[in-house]
Order: structure tokens, then C-alpha cells, then sequence
């Protein structure tokens, strides 16, 4: 366990909620691919900003508002980029999002969205943040964004109600799985404390998150398993949308598969491969002492945390075992 040592920029967070007063409409776009911490956070600020006579709309930017986050409360009334119409927003509020390219086809279908024409607040812990905002709020050391839209929110006095309690924590416990990463701090869990007394419950949380899932998702584990490789110190397994339609799985149902495989006694590095049209999106974990992921996404244009990051390879077979070759050896030492 880390230490707690951060603490939350009070100036900064004032000028975020002068400059969120002064918007009509505030859309709130997740980053691709979204989790729960990026869509809980999300939810939970526009709840606060409401009690402050705030609009702000959370939008998930590549359409699918994954079934596994049906549980947050709130979550009916979140917008999806390409089936809902696009609220005329004067301010961009991105939480948990590390950049702007990071919100998927928002950002594809035309960059210059955010391309700082629209104010820009940017909260997130994120190492790799690129520090986009006209306000920036980026605290690498917190667990989750959630822990930091907890300060927040409690810096701008707006009441925690059980739903915004409700939607924190389940960040929290999505990104930290259930309080047992090495990310996780003393703070973290007094912060956890605290959305429990204001009437979370971590029961559902836990169950949506890490205990109940379809069918489909047995049989796409049994494939990916079937499928596993060891390059170097990697392990590692590829998804096609071949396999996805055969189990008849929807994206993200794979998602907590490479905490199991990064487990594996003698790898220092797990990876899941999804082929996509353009090459295969990556997801790759690591254990304390493990080889820096965000570090080895970075190296190939992506992002992340030391112990959980991401990155889109472009390319062909090639490409890919240029990747899996490089990781694999950089993990080899740290076995
Ligand atoms: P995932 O494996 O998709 O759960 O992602 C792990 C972490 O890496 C999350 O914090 C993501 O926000 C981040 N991440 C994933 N893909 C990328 C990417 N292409 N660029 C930057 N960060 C990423
Ligand atoms: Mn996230
Ligand atoms: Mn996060």
C-alpha cells in the first residue's frame, strides 16, 4: 500500500466550479471503452452540479453503455454518442480521462471538438495525462477519479446523497477492485468509509462488478484461456470479433480477465489483445514490482497507470509481435 500523500488543490477546484457556473450546458464525454470509475465519476458530478444549478450531461462517447454498469443509479439518463442527439454544450468536463483522443469516436468524428475552442476542465489521475484543460485537477497518486470528485465535491459543499455516495464508491471499488490494488491508500478506504456512512453499499458494487456475469462470458474465458501464449516474461491471449459473436458476448465482458492472468506465478506482465478494424486494442496489467505498463503503453502511443494501462497497435501480425516481443522481454526481468 502506497501512501496517502495527496491533497486536493482547493484553488483549482474553485476555478473549476466558477467556470462550470458559468456554463449552460456542460457535456461530460467518458473515455473510450468506458469503466466504472469513468462513468460513475462522471454521473456523480453532474448529480452535484445539479444541486448547484449546473446542467451537466455525462455521455458515453462511443455509444455502448456497457450492461455491466446497468446497477449505477443515475445511469438512465446518460447520453450515448451516436444514438442521442448532442446537447448544445458551451464546456467540456472530462473525468478519468487522460486525453482527448481518448474519447473515442467524440473526438474521431471530428478532433475539433476539443480542440480548446470549448473550455476544457480535466480531472483525473492519470501519470500519463497530458494536462489539457483550462483547469486542471490531476492527482496521479489517488486510486480513482471518483476519490478525487469525493474532495471535490466535498470542497464545493454540495450534499452527498446516496446516489452520488453510491456512484463514488462503485468507482472506487472498479478501479481499485474492491479496495485490493497496490494503488489503494489509507486514504482511499477512509474516503470509502465515508460514501458507506453516507449510505453506499458495497454489496451490489461488488456483485456487478466482480461476481455476477452472463454465460456468454464463461465461453469467452474458456476460449481465451484455451488461447493463452508466454512470450518472455508476458502472458498473454487474443480476442477476435469472431469469438465475441460465437459466445455471443458484448465488448467488455473480458474486461476482468487480465487480473486473473496477471497472477500467473513466473510473469511479470499479462495482456489481452482485442482485435479491432485497425489492429487490436491492448489491455495490459502488471503486480507490484511488476514492469511499469503505462510506461510500455507509452512507448507505443497509448496510456495508463504503472499496474493497469492501454494502448491501440495499429497494424498487422507483424506489428503485434513487435509489441508482444517487447513487453514480453521488459517482463522477463521483473519475474
Ligand atoms: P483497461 O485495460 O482498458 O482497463 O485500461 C487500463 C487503464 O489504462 C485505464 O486507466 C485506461 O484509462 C488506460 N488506457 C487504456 N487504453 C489506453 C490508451 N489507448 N491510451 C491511454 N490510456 C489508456
Ligand atoms: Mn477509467
Ligand atoms: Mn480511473
Amino acid at each position: 500500500m502506497t501512501s496517502p500523500s495527496w491533497r486536493l488543490d482547493h484553488t483549482a477546484a474553485a476555478e473549476a466550479l466558477k467556470l462550470l457556473r458559468s456554463a449552460r450546458c456542460v457535456l461530460m464525454p467518458t473515455h473510450q471503452n468506458v469503466d466504472a470509475d469513468g462513468l460513475a465519476s462522471a454521473i456523480a458530478m453532474s448529480n452535484a452540479l445539479a444541486q448547484l444549478g449546473v446542467t451537466a450531461r455525462p455521455m458515453v462517447s462511443d455509444g455502448e453503455v456497457p450492461h455491466q454498469l446497468g446497477f449505477l443509479p443515475g445511469i438512465e439518463d446518460v447520453l450515448a454518442y451516436g444514438r442521442d442527439d448532442l446537447p448544445a454544450y458551451d464546456l467540456l468536463c472530462l473525468v478519468d480521462c487522460s486525453d482527448r483522443r481518448r474519447l473515442g469516436d467524440f473526438y474521431a468524428d471530428d478532433p475539433d471538438r476539443v480542440n480548446g475552442d470549448v473550455p476544457i476542465v480535466n480531472i483525473d489521475h492519470h501519470v500519463t495525462n497530458d494536462m489539457f484543460g483550462q483547469v486542471n485537477i490531476v492527482v496521479p497518486e489517488a486510486a480513482s477519479a471518483s476519490e478525487i470528485v469525493a474532495d471535490i465535491l466535498q470542497a464545493w459543499k454540495t450534499d452527498l446523497t446516496h446516489d452520488i455516495a453510491q456512484c463514488l464508491l462503485a468507482g472506487i471499488y472498479g478501479d481499485t477492485l474492491g479496495l485490493r490494488t497496490d494503488s489503494t491508500t489509507s486514504r482511499t478506504m477512509r474516503t470509502s468509509a465515508d460514501l458507506v456512512d453516507a449510505g453506499a453499499d458495497p454489496a451490489p458494487i461488488v456483485d456487478a462488478l466482480f461476481r455476477v456475469k452472463p454465460r456468454s462470458s464463461v465461453c469467452l474465458w474458456e476460449r481465451a484461456l484455451r488461447n493463452v501464449q508466454y512470450t518472455g516474461g508476458l502472458i498473454w491471449t487474443e480476442l477476435t470479433q469472431d469469438t465475441f459473436d460465437r459466445c455471443g458476448a458484448s465488448p467488455g465482458e473480458a474486461e476482468g480477465m487480465v487480473n486473473f492472468l496477471v497472477g500467473t506465478e513466473g510473469s511479470g506482465a499479462a495482456a489481452i489483445l482485442y482485435a479491432n478494424d485497425k489492429g487490436w486494442r491492448v489491455s495490459l496489467r502488471s503486480l507490484p514490482d511488476g514492469v511499469d505498463v503505462a510506461s510500455v503503453a507509452a512507448e507505443f502511443g497509448g496510456g495508463g497507470h504503472p499496474r493497469a494501462a492501454g494502448v491501440q497497435i495499429d497494424g498487422d501480425e507483424d506489428a503485434k509481435r513487435s509489441f508482444v516481443e517487447r513487453v514480453g522481454q521488459l517482463a522477463r526481468d521483473h519475474r
